[in-house]
């Protein structure tokens, strides 16, 4: 019953995943969520630990994306601050606008990981994109008023996981 909820990894935060992880898991193409995944709902412009840490990622050469179910102007402020690429209303938890930048970009989905926030939204779209999924704790309290009902559905899906030991911490992944 569960399945389509449960994360490939999962970590705290984006911020204590080293990026060397990804590479040695095999992905090439990161879609990453911004809303308290990278930084607060509210901010318009990256902050200065996501600027490091997009950049770290960006050196170990993986293809960076934001991915948003935010609106236009926010996503476009932010993601063009780090000159990334991005979609904004990317209607996640549905897979065709993720399937189609798959396709655009030419991200096989084998070496492509999106990491996020939520499991309404993220870890759905991906498994139904076929991709995997590194799932993150939320990084601020606050959530703007479209992600609280999410959170209802959310909270104890995530408690009932990590009940069952189905959260796999990307620390302890040797593949
Ligand atoms: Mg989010």
């Amino acid at each position: 019953m569960f399945t389509c909820f449960v994360p490939t990894y999962h970590a705290t935060s984006i911020y204590e995943v080293d990026p060397s992880f990804y590479k040695a898991v095999g992905v090439k193409n990161l879609l990453i969520d911004l809303d308290n995944t990278l930084d607060s709902y509210r901010l318009f412009v990256p902050s200065e630990r996501a600027v490091i840490l997009l950049k770290r990622l960006q050196d170990e050469g993986l293809n960076l994306y934001i991915l948003s179910n935010n609106h236009g102007p926010r996503v476009a402020s932010y993601a063009t601050k780090m000159n990334l690429p991005y979609l904004h209303s990317a209607r996640k938890p549905f897979a065709f606008k993720v399937k189609k930048v798959l396709s655009e970009n030419k991200f096989l989905p084998s070496e492509t990981m999106l990491v996020g926030d939520q499991l309404m939204t993220d870890v759905l779209c991906a498994k139904k994109a076929k991709i995997r999924v590194l799932l993150t704790e939320k990084i601020v309290t606050e959530d703007q008023w479209t992600t609280v009902v999410n959170r209802w559905f959310d909270r104890p899906i995530r408690r009932h996981l990590k009940k069952k030991g189905l959260l796999k911490e990307w620390v302890t992944v040797h593949e």
